[in-house]
């Protein structure tokens, strides 16, 4: 790690977390840590710390470092929980995730981003995070209750699964909307399962692909 990009990432932590409204301790420690550059493609590495989202293969995006902040700091992580993230990506975010929690499962349906995000994941010594591929639209059954669960791409309505897969006292994060824009949603279940929403900021992920999410990408060619 070059001391230009731990300089870059603390100016991120600075400027785009604590300039803003991010004020979970954790969180911004993980973050000031977590190297961002790691994860992003070779050539979009003078992008790792802008205020922005960067591609990746397959039509598919890094969250700005903002909104994986803001998602993180949500899930009001204490320490001992079990996480399960829908969409790895990169493993960017299970990586910030996995400092801030006892476990992370990160589910993703697209086998070329799903394998070499869990091997750079395991070299790094994240290894407390386990990627497994498959469609994360029904969550995972095998190990839920989940007390946090966090969806990094753009459902199209809270998927049902996920619902029945959030622990007791769980909070679930999730972008609802379309394809072109979504509300980024709070969801606490309370003690005797009744779920509640808070709707926090507009935003603009991919769409969640799957039984309980998109059937069809309507975005244009150009940006799949
Ligand atoms: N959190 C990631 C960014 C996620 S982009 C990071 O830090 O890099 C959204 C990801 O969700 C994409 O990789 C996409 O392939 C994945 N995805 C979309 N639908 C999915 C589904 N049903 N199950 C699992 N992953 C899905």
């Amino acid at each position: 790690m070059t001391e230009k990009e731990q300089a870059a990432r603390q100016r991120m932590v600075q400027a785009q977390l604590r300039g803003r409204d991010i004020t979970d301790e954790r969180v911004l420690a993980a973050m000031s840590v977590v190297p961002r550059h790691r994860f992003v493609p070779d050539d979009m590495r003078k992008l790792a710390y802008a205020d922005g989202p960067v591609r990746l293969d397959k039509g598919q995006t890094i969250s700005q470092p903002y909104i994986v902040a803001l998602m993180a700091q949500l899930l009001e992580l204490e320490g001992e929980e079990t996480v399960l993230e829908i969409g790895t990506g990169s493993g960017y975010q299970a990586a910030v995730l996995s400092m801030l929690a006892f476990r992370v499962y990160s589910v993703e349906r697209i086998p070329e981003l799903a394998r070499p995000a869990s091997a750079k994941l395991r070299e790094m010594g994240y290894d407390n995070v386990e990627v497994l591929e498959r469609d994360g639209s029904n969550g995972l059954p095998e190990h839920a209750p989940y007390p946090a669960i966090v969806v990094t791409a753009a459902a199209p309505m809270l998927p049902e699964p996920l619902k029945e897969q959030l622990a007791p006292e769980g909070r679930l994060v999730v972008p609802v909307g379309s394809q072109e824009g979504q509300m980024l949603e709070r969801w606490r279940k309370g003690k005797g399962g009744a779920l509640s929403q808070e709707r926090i900021a507009p935003v603009a992920f991919v769409p969640l692909m799957g039984e309980h999410g998109w059937k069809t990408d309507h975005r244009p060619f150009w940006v799949r």
